[in-house]
């Protein structure tokens, strides 16, 4: 079920977006070569812990899940692209680390993520990552009232294949509220013109993702964290945005922090 959300709704929904915003600024600041996927996770809990906000993976256990995600964080690196479950590895010089992050505040969700290199970047790490940043920054300036969930596929597809990537659509977008999941799906491909309506009032989750040479996935032993099918590395950009009668408003802008 699609549900739209009031203009007090969405203004109610801003505290979320701030925190998370901040959670993965903090975490992308202070993740270095050395740093532990299970200290990154440990930071992001105790954040929640201060802000008395509540996470959306702990207990989170979908039908694909071997079982309650058990972590506050999603921590994949290089071909691991979604999903990454943290576990006892220290980054190394050159890693290509992609951190999601979902929370709840006044029992609203928001969910945002953001890929980095740490160390020395490889050059066609960064245009991935590049991809993945104006293929979200597509996808916004498309979540418009008066588009399709369509139009907003069909631009983050655009710049995938302008620069020569692949596109998976088995996990896209979706409806953000007072759940991390909700109606309508967003798949990072489609037709423009096609699909729901996008109404004021709408609020989605929008993330394009990329692998560098496939669009298949595996899913790794953990049960949880999917990777490459060829081990080539990937990147992911999300941003909770509500539609709105004056245009998108990203809920998760780090900007406020004085970061992208
Ligand atoms: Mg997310």
């Amino acid at each position: 079920m699609i549900e739209l959300r009031t203009p007090a709704e969405i203004e109610a929904m801003r505290p979320a977006g701030r925190f998370v915003a901040e959670v993965l600024a903090t975490l992308r600041d202070e993740t270095k070569v050395g740093t532990n996927l299970l200290a990154l996770d440990r930071r992001a809990h105790e954040m929640i812990r201060r802000a008395g906000a509540q996470s959306c993976y702990i207990d989170y256990h979908p039908s694909f899940g071997a079982s309650p995600f058990g972590k506050v964080l999603c921590t994949s690196v290089n071909d691991a692209v979604l999903h990454g479950l943290p576990f006892d590895y220290a980054l190394r010089d050159g890693d290509l680390v992609s951190l999601d992050f979902a929370a709840a505040v006044d029992g609203w969700v928001a969910d945002s993520a953001v890929s980095f290199v740490v160390g020395t970047a490889r050059d066609e790490d960064l245009s991935l990552i590049d991809t993945t940043q104006r293929a979200l920054a597509a996808a916004i300036d498309a979540a418009h009232a008066g588009n399709r969930v369509g139009d907003i596929s069909a631009a983050v597809a655009a710049v995938a294949r302008a620069d020569g990537y692949l596109i998976n659509t088995d996990f896209g977008g979706h409806g953000v509220g007072r759940t991390m999941h909700g109606d309508p799906h967003v798949p990072n491909d489609g037709k423009a013109g096609r699909g729901y309506p996008l109404r004021a009032g709408l609020v989605l989750a929008l993330e394009p993702w990329f692998l560098a040479t496939t669009d298949e996935l595996i899913t790794d032993p953990d049960g949880w964290t999917l990777r490459s099918a060829d081990g080539s590395r990937g990147a992911h950009s999300e941003h909770t945005v509500a539609i709105t009668e004056d245009g998108p408003v990203v809920l998760t802008d780090r900007g406020f922090l004085g970061v992208d």
